[in-house]
């Protein structure tokens, strides 16, 4: 697949074998693979480096039953389908084939089992030296596609009680893999629901922790949400609405896709209890916040039938009306009269599993790129380290960034500015123009006559 000869060059150096290329990008996800597309596109002489294979993240970093949240239609490339429904939700094996398949269908210059340890700004010429576990590379421009999810974060509030077992998402497979028990979710995002879901199916008593979130409809009038915020323009928001910085979305592709609805969840047999407060002596305490969180979910879910009634109606298009969409179960009684407190082992709880999301680590990443906080300084990827690139950031330049179908977008627009930033480069100014070409033209009047010992007419020279 690769002609890693052409991305990357060996070159004598102070008589060391040094390895170069122009862009150098660390990672191959989505995000790596989508800006190779677009660097060769530009012709722009480029690397690939991935740890450990082609969307590692899909293949084990992800529980065993994930499936993509968007439909095969929308949650892809525009320069591949899936070989499935488009309507269906592609296992997360079948995520990993379907990159494994572009970065072949587009020859992308990847090598994977070799990791960036350290990218360091050159002192005395330009670009950055990268050192890997293969040694080290230079390149005059590095492109971080290290994933938005690195890194899985717990509260300090957990638990510290060591007869539990606590598990991050990140960690989690399957409900086997759990001790027999009752177990409580922290977290109600997208990962929170879908895995209480499974663990209640499989038997287990669940109690659910959610805090503040959106809950689009999966569909609505036949068209997924997806489609929808993609009519409304939401994808490219390009920030957070006002106060909604730390709402998390939840929905679900499982069994063919459904809207995640918290009052069902509870109907099934799940307890679900407000945002996890604290652990005191083997002893859960809750906000008195579920009855809101709830609330504002349902909001959420509302607000985009109005959304989509007014669209249809505005655009006259056919789209078949759907009244039962506003209807809801009833408030079960662990939502009218939430558990503000939770003895654990009284209920056989024996697993708390925090779905409480990720950070990244750019601890390798020695660059003037960073705030005080330590979160990158960019402007849609371009950071304020020149030569420098984040790619695959939550909210990089849009809502869309960090999945699957906008990374490419930004992809481009960051090949777009290595593409143009190599014209400025490759400028020479008139009078340099001029010189060189007296230059390559005194060459070409030497060189023919150079090989006049040949032909024997060494003295035309004089
Ligand atoms: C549970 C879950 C479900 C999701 N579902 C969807 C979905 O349905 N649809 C959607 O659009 N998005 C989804 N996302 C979001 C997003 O699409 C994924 O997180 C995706 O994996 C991000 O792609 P990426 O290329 O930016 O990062 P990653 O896939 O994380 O890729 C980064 C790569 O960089 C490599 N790497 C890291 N550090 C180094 C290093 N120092 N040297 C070399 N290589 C390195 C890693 O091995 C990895 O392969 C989901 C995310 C999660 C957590």
């Amino acid at each position: 697949m690769t002609d890693l000869n052409q991305a990357a060059v060996q070159k004598r150096l102070d008589g060391a074998i040094e390895e170069t290329t122009d862009t150098l990008v660390v990672g191959a996800g989505q995000a790596g693979v989508a800006i190779s597309e677009h660097l060769s596109t530009h012709g722009v002489p480029h690397l690939v480096l991935e740890r450990k294979r082609i969307a590692e993240a899909w293949r084990t970093g992800r529980w065993d039953s994930l499936v993509a949240n968007g439909p095969a239609w929308h949650d892809r490339f525009p320069g591949l389908e899936f070989d499935l429904d488009p309507d269906a939700f592609a296992t997360k094996e079948q995520v990993a084939a379907y990159f494994e398949a572009y970065a072949e269908k587009i020859n992308a210059p990847i090598r994977t089992g070799v990791e960036v340890k350290k990218v360091v700004r050159n002192a005395d010429r330009s670009g950055f030296s990268v050192e890997t576990s293969a040694g080290v590379i230079q390149a005059e421009r590095v492109v971080v596609a290290t994933g938005p999810f690195q890194r899985s974060v717990i509260p300090p509030i957990a638990h510290q009680e060591e007869k539990l077992t606590q598990i991050h998402s990140a960690e989690y497979r399957n409900p086997e893999q759990l001790p027999d028990g009752a177990v409580l979710v922290v977290g109600a995002g997208s990962s929170g629901v879908q895995i209480a879901d499974e663990l209640e199916r499989a038997g287990k008593k669940v109690y659910l922790s959610v805090g503040p979130h959106d809950r689009p409809p999966r569909a609505y009038r036949n068209r997924d949400y997806c489609w929808w915020l993609g009519v409304f323009g939401e994808w490219d928001a390009e920030a957070p609405k006002a106060g909604k910085e730390h709402v998390t979305i939840a929905v679900s592709g499982t069994r063919g896709g459904h809207t995640v609805d918290f009052r069902s969840l509870a109907q099934q047999g799940i307890t679900l209890v407000g945002m996890t407060k604290s652990f005191d002596d083997g002893v859960a305490t809750f906000h008195r916040d579920l009855a809101d969180n709830v609330a504002q979910g349902d909001e959420n879910y509302l607000s985009l039938l109005a959304a989509a009634d007014a669209y249809v109606a505005r655009n006259g298009l056919d789209l078949p009306e759907e009244p039962e969409a506003r209807n809801f179960f009833p408030d079960p009684e662990c939502l009218t009269h939430p558990l503000l407190e939770l003895d654990l082992a009284e209920a056989g709880v024996t697993t708390i599993l925090w779905a409480t999301g990720y950070t990244v680590d750019f601890s390798w990443l020695k660059v003037d790129a960073f705030d005080v906080n330590g979160k990158p300084k960019h402007q849609r990827g371009v950071s304020s380290e020149p030569g420098l690139y984040f790619l695959g950031l939550p909210w990089l330049s849009r809502r869309g960034s960090s999945f699957i179908w906008g990374v490419w977008h930004d992809a481009k627009h960051i090949a777009d500015h290595i593409a143009t930033q190599r014209k400025y480069l490759a400028y020479r100014d008139a009078s340099q123009i001029q010189t060189e070409t007296e230059r390559e033209k005194s060459c070409r009047d030497v060189a023919p006559d150079s090989q006049a010992w040949k032909t024997g007419k060494q003295g035309e020279i004089a």
